[in-house]
């Protein structure tokens, strides 16, 4: 039965390695018709941030990866906010306390930076464990007697409680994506698991949590990696049996060394959040992929290859696919560079997939903004669909983003108010508007006005004067586009119609 949970900390927006965790999660969980659980570990009320729950609940439900279990959807598990689970730690504190698996520590951090001072004089570095724990410099429970341990805690006094790490073994630890790690317990630190202010640390109440949401995975960053000798301690500790673990590999800056930052992105221009983001402090707005015009399939299926490849040279997978070939064994152990370029390639291609109709929908509020209203001899309308539909067809070649299609098309609704700078009507050559004049009769007299039958009449026109088509073609296009670009020149005259396209050669020539 796969249970795998995404725990965020809400201390901000979900960055986009979040995200690609929480993706790997959901695809895990689907692919095995498990169930994919929210968790969120607010236990460090001070990077407590009011609106980050909500903004990465938004997130996954934009990117269509919605959990199963969490915060108002409870699976029989809940509450699956660490806050309202505060009064759970203690207990489990205390097991470990009874079971001689933890301690408390009186030290205060004058005493613990006094030590590490003096240990780092002596070219040794501190570690709270069995070295320096009985020895008698440190204030716990392991050399205080019962009495006087009592006498702390009822006086008021500050505590911390601390796992107390086996001495001398070497654990032999198993990642599903790294394979066996080997580690001393020597190097490690006594943790600190509970404080006197009643709040558990992440390590405890991460514990305490994926083994009571019987977590049978646990998917996460590879930050979190230094803390699996303890976790699995942690489990021992609780004779417990423990979830199998798995750690993705960083996400990578596009050039240089180090994990991709926010200040990455904004040096180079591109977005490291799912969604914008607004902080409530500084009212500092940071971008999104969302707002920025990106489709949530191309942004998720650039972001399963952050880490993850299918073996193959496929390269665009719809969701349901990326469930079927995801697999932890195909999850590298190396960074994942992010290529703000590839995501625009991923883009481009899911613009083209998208259906007509589909673009059409996204694109009419585009048009509706700019107050286009269609008064060509056609009658058509923004309202009426098949109009704007076919003028998607013709131009979303060449685009990008949804935005774009207007940049690409907005002269099959509005003349055009400009002329390309260099093409003006100033500089046209002699004989040219007397050119456009005889041109606007042949446009009149034609009947059939479709694409086919004004290129046939037109060109024979041309032929028979015996000039070059550049002669008439270019100022026509640019007194219909604005520019010398732009779709096949009769289909842009067939959809505008004839009074549209007479009325702005007048323009061009007047
Ligand atoms: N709260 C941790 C985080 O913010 C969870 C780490 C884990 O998945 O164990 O990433």
């Amino acid at each position: 039965n796969v249970r795998v949970r995404f725990a965020p900390s809400p201390t901000g927006p979900l960055h986009i390695g979040g995200v690609r965790t929480a993706l790997y999660n959901y695809l895990f969980a689907k692919k095995h018709k498990g169930t994919f659980i929210l968790r969120i570990e607010d236990t460090d009320q001070t990077r407590y941030v009011a609106n980050a729950e909500q903004y990465i609940i938004d997130a996954l439900n934009w990117c269509t990866i919605p959990f199963d279990e969490g915060p108002e959807k409870d699976g029989g598990f809940g509450p699956y906010r660490q806050s309202e689970r505060k009064d759970l730690y203690q207990k489990y504190a205390n097991i470990l306390l009874d079971k001689g698996w933890a301690y408390y520590a009186f030290d205060t951090s004058e005493q613990l930076d006094a030590h590490r001072k003096q240990h780092e004089a002596e070219g040794k570095t501190f570690i709270y464990n069995w070295h320096n724990r009985e020895k008698g410099r440190l204030v716990n429970s392991l050399v205080l007697t019962d009495d006087e341990v009592h006498n702390r805690i009822n006086a008021g006094e500050n505590y911390v409680i601390r796992f107390k790490t086996p001495q001398d073994e070497t654990l032999i630890l198993k990642d599903e994506i790294r394979g066996t790690i080997k580690i001393e317990t020597n190097t490690l630190d006594d943790k600190i698991l509970f404080k006197s202010d009643g709040m558990p640390t992440y390590h405890l109440a991460n514990i305490v949590d994926d083994h009571l949401m019987e977590i049978s995975h646990v998917i996460r960053g590879e930050e979190w990696l230094p803390s699996l000798p303890l976790h699995s301690l942690l489990y021992r500790a609780f004779d417990w049996k423990a979830p199998k673990f798995a750690h993705l590999p960083l996400i990578l800056k596009p050039f240089g060394k180090g994990k991709l930052s926010k200040r990455d992105g904004d040096k180079l221009g591109f977005p490291v959040f799912p969604l914008a983001y607004t902080n409530e402090k500084t009212d500092e707005v940071s971008r999104g992929y969302r707002e920025d015009g990106y489709f949530a399939d191309a942004f998720i299926n650039m972001l399963a290859f952050l880490g993850w490849n299918p073996g193959t040279e496929q390269e665009l997978f719809s969701l349901d696919e990326l469930i079927k070939e995801f697999d932890l064994k195909r999850v590298s152990k190396s960074g994942a560079k992010f290529n703000p370029d590839k995501t625009k390639w991923f883009q481009q291609q899911y613009m083209q997939t998208k259906s007509d109709e589909v673009l059409t929908e996204l694109f009419i509020p585009i048009l509706n903004e700019k107050g286009i209203v269609i008064t060509n001899e056609m009658k058509q309308s923004v309202s009426d669909k098949s109009y704007v539909q076919k003028v998607v067809a013709s131009v979303k070649e060449r685009a990008v983003f949804v935005e774009d299609l207007w940049e690409l098309s907005s002269f099959f609704f509005e003349a055009p108010t400009e002329y390309d700078a260099k093409n003006t009507k100033k500089n046209w050559k002699e004989g040219t508007p007397e050119l456009m004049q005889e041109l606007i009769v042949v446009i009149s007299e034609i009947e059939d006005f479709s694409s086919i039958n004004t290129e046939k009449i037109i060109k024979k026109w041309i032929s028979g004067k015996e000039i070059g088509f550049g002669k008439v073609m270019q100022p026509l296009r640019l007194s219909l586009v604005g520019k010398l670009a732009g779709p096949h020149l009769f289909d842009i005259i067939a959809m505008i119609g004839k009074e549209e396209t007479i009325k702005r050669i007048e323009n061009a020539i007047e």
